[in-house]
Order: structure tokens, then sequence, then C-alpha cells
């Protein structure tokens, strides 16, 4: 068992921002993440001369000078009495255990189930993002990516950089960007980020349609073609509107929810945002949640782009490190970016006709292969949780455990049982939070 000062999971914009400011401050970290190299979302991808991969081989660097230990390819599969951490990595399972953890696990696309939306070549916005940044794959020539919200943008202009012929699809109307405008004053550098990205658009000849929606896939072994329609302002399909597109790939981004999986099972509390229609984790002014000496910071506190997360991490490690000076710097950067992601966050918030209408034959677990249908007969038969769902359907039971069914489940509850999302009773995490090698688990003795 090793006893550093401070373990921070995640490698991403929070996890690094948590991991310096503790070691500026003196303390041991180790840093543990599940990729080759520290980078998370927005950073991902291979060195190269853009302003972000600058950046990340910066931040890289000062790590490696601060004599930050970075457990790459590492992955904590379970936290216990909130201090003692256990890693799996080179096939090996290690025990930490620090005085104060920093928690940084990121955030993942909202998974949104429609007819068709288990054909290959429909993915995740992020997924479409992945290949093309990371891998350098085109996801297809002909791309229709619907959604809504900021992150549709940079999508949308890599895409199409690399290639692709891309119809942007927008659920909201094109006014919800100017209903930001009081909030973005006081932040310009991501007002020109924005912009920039509106431009590279229309110079890549991007199609955008507002108002729109994805409503179906069709094909017969691969996606061919995408059905959209017109929506009215709760995002409900307009009669008589349905048009078909020819495509050979489908991305959709209605926003991300939180990777909380870890903090939860460590016990800290959670809060309900009603926009994101999502469960973040709760945390104070130093980024410490109701867990004494764990802390959260990044999307897993609430949806706010790398900047944000990365002064959350900043202000998360410093405290972890007892360097109230440090901490007090860092939140100096967060009030104006934090009420900016906030109005991003009502403005593109999603509307019940997402949802709605999720037909019986759309399969909502796709590890179990459980459908919409099964589940609403449950539902009506008297399952009135994820758990009782889990043992009569087997949903959430497969390899993501629940992250790609969950957040539908609850909706499916919400709706048979006739209460708001927020009174639905969530699915139980328990250790391993990601699956891990057996014989690396029979090898662990787990701390009592
Ligand atoms: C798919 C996707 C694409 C995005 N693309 C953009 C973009 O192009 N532009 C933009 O402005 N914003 C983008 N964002 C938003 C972006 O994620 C954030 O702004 C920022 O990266 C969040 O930083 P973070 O540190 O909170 O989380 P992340 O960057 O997500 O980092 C979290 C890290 O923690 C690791 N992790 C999670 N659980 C564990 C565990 N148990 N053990 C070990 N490691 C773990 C993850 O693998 C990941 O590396 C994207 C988000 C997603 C989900």
């Amino acid at each position: 068992m090793r006893e550093p000062d401070v373990v921070v999971v995640g490698g991403g914009p929070a996890g690094i921002g948590a991991a310096l400011a503790a070691a500026e401050s003196g303390q041991s970290v180790v840093l543990v993440d599940e990729h080759e190299r520290p980078a998370g979302q927005y950073f991902k991808g291979p060195d190269g001369s853009s302003k972000g991969s600058q950046r990340i081989q910066h931040l890289r660097a000062e790590l490696a000078r601060l004599g930050v230990d970075v457990v790459s390819r590492g992955l904590v599969w379970g936290i216990f009495e909130g201090r003692d951490v256990m890693v799996v990595h080179d096939g090996a399972s290690e025990h930490l255990r620090p005085s104060a953890i920093v928690l940084a696990t990121g955030a993942y696309d909202r998974p949104v189930p429609f007819a068709g939306w288990t054909l290959p070549g429909v993915m995740t916005a992020g997924a479409a993002q992945t290949l093309v940044k990371a891998y350098a794959v085109l996801p297809g020539r002909k791309v229709v990516l619907a959604g809504a919200g900021p992150f549709l943008l940079p999508v949308a202009t890599q895409l199409a950089e690399a290639g692709a012929e891309v119809m942007l699809v927008e659920a909201t109307p094109a006014r919800a960007w100017l209903g930001l405008a009081p909030a973005a004053a006081r932040v310009p550098e991501l007002v020109r980020e924005g912009l920039g990205y509106a431009r590279a658009l229309r110079r890549l000849g991007v199609t955008r349609l507002s108002r729109h929606k994805l409503v179906r896939a069709e094909g017969a072994e691969t996606v061919e073609r995408a059905v959209i329609a017109k929506v009215d302002g709760d995002w409900r399909a307009l009669p008589g509107s349905e048009r078909s597109l020819d495509v050979d790939a489908v991305a959709i981004g209605y926003g991300f929810l939180p990777s909380v999986e870890l903090a939860e099972s460590c016990g800290c509390a959670l809060r309900f945002d009603d926009d994101a229609q999502a469960w973040f984790v709760a945390v104070g002014e130093s980024m410490e949640t109701s867990v004494p000496r764990v802390y959260a910071a990044g999307e897993i506190t609430g949806i706010a782009g790398n900047v944000v997360s990365f002064w959350e991490g900043r202000v998360a490690g410093a405290s972890a490190a007892g360097n109230e000076e440090l901490a007090t710097e860092a939140r100096k950067q967060l009030g104006p970016r934090h009420r900016f992601a906030r109005a991003l966050g009502h403005a593109f918030r999603p509307r019940p006709g997402l949802w709605e209408g999720t037909a019986d034959d759309v399969v909502v677990c796709r590890c179990e292969e459980v459908t919409a249908g099964e589940i609403r007969t449950r539902i009506a038969g008297g399952c009135a949780s994820p758990k009782a769902l889990k043992d009569w359907t087997r949903a959430g039971m497969g390899l993501c455990q629940g992250r790609m069914c969950g957040s539908t489940i609850g909706r499916l509850l919400a709706e048979g049982t006739e209460k708001p999302l927020v009174e639905v009773p969530r699915g139980s995490v328990r250790p391993p939070v990601k699956p891990v090698p057996i014989h690396v688990l029979a090898g662990t003795e787990v701390p009592s």
C-alpha cells in the first residue's frame, strides 16, 4: 500500500488542474487516468501544432516537472471508506491510501434511444469526434449531426474539415444563441471561440437547420437514411414535416451526463440539476464533497467546459493541500464562466419531446437487448425502481453497467409512475464501478 498526500482520479482538464495545484503546494500526488496519457475529452488526440495540443503538452511537462506520479492506463475501480483507493493497472491491483482524494471523472454523451439507433453508422457526437480527432477516421462521407448545444459546433467543424459533407440539425431555434448575450459579455474568449466555429461552418459549407430533430435512422445492414422532422418549442415533431436524407453516418449530441458512479459509490451526496435533468456531485466553495477530504471538480460537478473544469480542479487540488491562498486565486477565474455555463445549460436544456414516445420496440439496454416495451410492461406490473427492473429484465446489468440505459430507464420510470425524474430512485452503484479482469479482483484484498 502507498500513502501519497493526494490521489487525483481522472486526467482531464480538472484532474490535471487539481494535480498541479496540489503539487505546487508541496504535496506528493498520484494522478490516475484510464488512457495512454493525461488529456481527457477536450485534449484527446495526437500531438500536433494546434493551440489545444500545445496547451496539453505544456500541462504534461508541468506534471512531470512537479513530480506528479502519473498512472496512465489505470482504472480506479473502487474507493472504500472515502480513503482507500483501488487502482488496476498493468494487470494488477494497487491500494492507495491518501490523505485527500480529488475526483475528476468527467462526463459522457447523453444516450438518447430512437428507432434505428443500434444500426452501424449511428453514434454519439462524442464518438464521431473521437474517430476524427483521435484516430483520423471519418465516421462517414455524408453525416447528419443532430442535437442541441455548443458541443455540436466543434464536432461539425472537425467532421467537415476532415472531408465529410455535414448537415447540422439543431432542435433549438437560432435565437437560442442570441439569448446568451448578457452572460456572454464577461467571457469574451468563449464568444470568440463560438463565433470562430460559426464562421468555419459557413466557410466549409455546412448546412444548418434549426428547430429540427432526428426522428429515426433507417437502413438494412448499416444506416442509409436519417429521417428528420420540424419540432415545436418542446421538441415534439410536427406532423407531416418529416423528410428523409441519404447518409452513411448519423451522430447525435444532446449534451452530456456526468460520470458520478465513483463519487456515488464513495458516498458523496449528489444534487439534481433541473436544466440538465441529471444528478451531479454536490460540492461546496472548496470543491469538497459531503465526504470529508474527498473533493470533486470538472464536469462531474456541472457541465461547464474545459476552462472551468481546469480552474475548479485547481481549487480542489489547492484546497486538498490546505493552500487557501492558491484556492482563492483559482476561484477568481470561475464566477463569470459559471454564469455563462448556467445560461448555456438553460438555453439548450433537453425538452420533453426528446424522450416522449420512445416506441416499444426500441432497444433501451443495448448490452442485454431489453426494449422500451419490456421495461414499460414491468413498470405497469409494479416495478418501481431501476433495481427491480434490473432483477426482472437484466436492463443495466451488462458491461456498460447502466451508463447507456440508466438515464432512459429513469425516464421510463418517471413516465410510468407519473413522478418527476428527481423523485425516481437511482440504481445502486457498487465496486467495481467499471469492468475489471476477474483475476485482478481475485488476488485483491479489499480494505475493510
Ligand atoms: C465525448 C466528449 C467530447 C468533448 N469534446 C469537447 C470539445 O471538443 N470541446 C470542448 O470545449 N469540450 C468538449 N467536451 C467537454 C469536455 O469534456 C470538458 O469541457 C472537459 O474536458 C471536462 O474536463 P474534465 O476533466 O471534467 O473531464 P474529462 O475531460 O472527461 O476527463 C475525465 C478523465 O477521467 C477518466 N476517468 C473517468 N473515470 C475514471 C476511473 N474510474 N479511473 C481512471 N480514470 C477515469 C476519463 O477516462 C477521462 O480521461 C467534450 C466532452 C465529451 C464527453
